[in-house]
């Protein structure tokens, strides 16, 4: 079955505002190791592959391997965050509510509690829904 994804587009504008707030050291563009050791803290047996050639950072299988993809832009704590709440949520939802409110979750945990809201407040001008269903 294929789900809508009709909060994409908002989830990525909200985060392109919230990137232009945040300080440069939170962008810093870390290794692909260590983009793999932060996911590994994240969300268990998932391989960081290198994803130059694409434009997108992605998140899905590989044959039986769950993988996520990084191009170097996205080699940030953010985007690795981005896709980890894919994995956390359901490869396959989308960017809904519960991915939404899973990313901010993730953001204050691994990046800080300023960065979370000032993610929340761009959450709020794009209008994303990041309630979780109870
Ligand atoms: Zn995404």
């Amino acid at each position: 079955m294929k789900v809508r994804d009709n909060q994409r587009s908002r989830v990525y504008r909200s985060e392109h505002l919230a990137w232009s707030v945040y300080d440069q050291e939170t962008m810093i563009p870390l290794t692909l190791n260590n983009c793999q050791k932060l996911t590994d803290r994240l969300v268990p047996n998932i391989c960081v592959m290198d994803g130059r050639g694409r434009r997108k950072a992605w998140a899905g299988y590989v044959g039986c391997r769950r993988v996520i993809k990084l191009p170097k832009w996205a080699r940030t704590k953010f985007t690795v965050c981005h896709e980890a709440s894919h994995w956390i949520t359901g490869i396959g939802l989308g960017h809904n509510n519960n991915f939404a409110a899973t990313l901010l979750d993730l953001i204050r945990r691994i990046v800080g509690p300023l960065e979370a809201e000032i993610l929340k407040q761009s959450y709020k001008e794009c209008r994303v829904r990041f309630r979780r269903h109870k």
